[in-house]
């Protein structure tokens, strides 16, 4: 049985403007121990997809199922949601400063997290929180332990947060955006910190970016949203070499070359529709190559390739040509 599955989750938000449709009937599993990448650019719902599941989505109108370990969390109580919030599921966002505490200590920060969910004594969490630390690769973390959030740099504060994150050893470990904020170097950084905690306490990660070369890096299998949908659904390699639907290849070829200048991108046309009115059909069409007239029906994702485990939300047939991606030019 999968660690955690979604099913048909569907969520919306009054406004004054009208109903946003955000996610609209997404579906997919995580097992434990593996890293599930949720792509598309921004405002394609996955930011969310992934807060609802630990009903972080105040306000908004929640439908479907997200079951961890068999128990639906759309239904829990907010007792119950206390405790998977932190001890089961742990969250990172692209902003540390946003979810840091300015005027406390790093290291009472995390013995506060420690102290919420376990009967430990200050002196014991604070250890543990100079664990987390070194753990997380910041150097001297018995000194740094007193320090401030502003005395750390972008890429020590998102370690900073992953520490905070595992600091009670949750099963998955949510992370939306965790690198954006930060250069090249560092975002390598961070990303490598979260693949040695994953090998070593087996966390499974739900990994939400807009950028395809952290999903190289790091997941086993990739969902690809586009206006609150599903639009791909795949093993990573799968994805990156048999990948079908148009809009993972307008992903894929809009990759910058290794080595190579900006100039060669090209990024996708057009935008994203309105997710207050979004227009029967193929969401995708207005801005898809390939459009016919079939695509003024909603396509399922459905599996149209060899491998079951691939599925994509689109017409086309399984041989369709298809334009070179980055990753193949390199
Ligand atoms: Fe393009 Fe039609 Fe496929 Fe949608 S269903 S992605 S419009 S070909
Ligand atoms: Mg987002």
């Amino acid at each position: 049985m999968a660690l955690l599955e979604v099913e048909d989750l569907r969520v919306s938000f009054d406004t004054p403007d009208g109903v946003v449709r955000a996610v609209r009937g997404l579906s997919f599993t995580l097992a434990a121990g593996s890293t599930l990448g949720l792509v598309g650019e921004s405002g394609s719902g996955k930011s969310v997809a992934v807060q609802t599941i630990t009903r972080l989505t105040r306000g908004a109108d929640v439908e479907g199922s997200v079951r961890l370990d068999g128990v639906d969390l759309l239904t829990a109580s907010e007792e119950e949601l206390r405790e998977v919030r932190g001890a089961r599921i742990g969250m990172i966002f692209q902003d540390p400063l946003s979810s840091l505490h300015p005027y406390h200590r790093i290291g009472w920060q995390i013995e506060e997290i420690i102290r919420a969910h376990e009967d430990v004594g200050r002196a014991e969490a604070r250890t543990r929180a100079a664990d987390l630390l070194g753990l997380v690769g910041i150097p001297r973390p018995e000194t740094r332990v007193d320090d401030y959030p502003h005395q750390f740099s972008g890429g020590m504060r998102q370690r900073v947060m992953i520490a905070m994150a595992m600091a009670l050893s949750p099963e998955v470990l949510i992370a939306d955006e965790p690198t954006t904020a930060l250069d090249v170097t560092v975002q390598a950084q961070v990303l490598d910190v979260m693949r040695r905690l994953q090998e070593e306490f087996g966390t499974a990660i739900i990994m939400v970016t807009h950028d395809l070369g952290v999903i190289a890096e790091l997941a086993d299998d990739v969902v690809v949203m586009y206006a609150g949908a599903a639009m791909e659904r795949a093993p990573r390699r799968e994805l990156f070499y048999r990948y079908h639907h148009p809009y993972t290849e307008g992903l894929l070829t809009s990759l910058p070359l290794r080595g190579e200048v900006s100039g060669r991108l090209r990024p996708i046309p057009g935008s994203p529709p309105s997710l207050i009115a979004v227009p029967p059909g193929c969401p995708f069409a207005p801005r898809c190559r390939y459009a016919f007239e079939r695509c003024s029906i909603t396509p399922p994702l459905a599996g149209v390739l060899a491998d079951p485990r691939h599925q994509s939300a689109c017409w086309l047939p399984a041989d369709r040509p298809r334009q070179q991606s980055a990753e193949e030019a390199a």
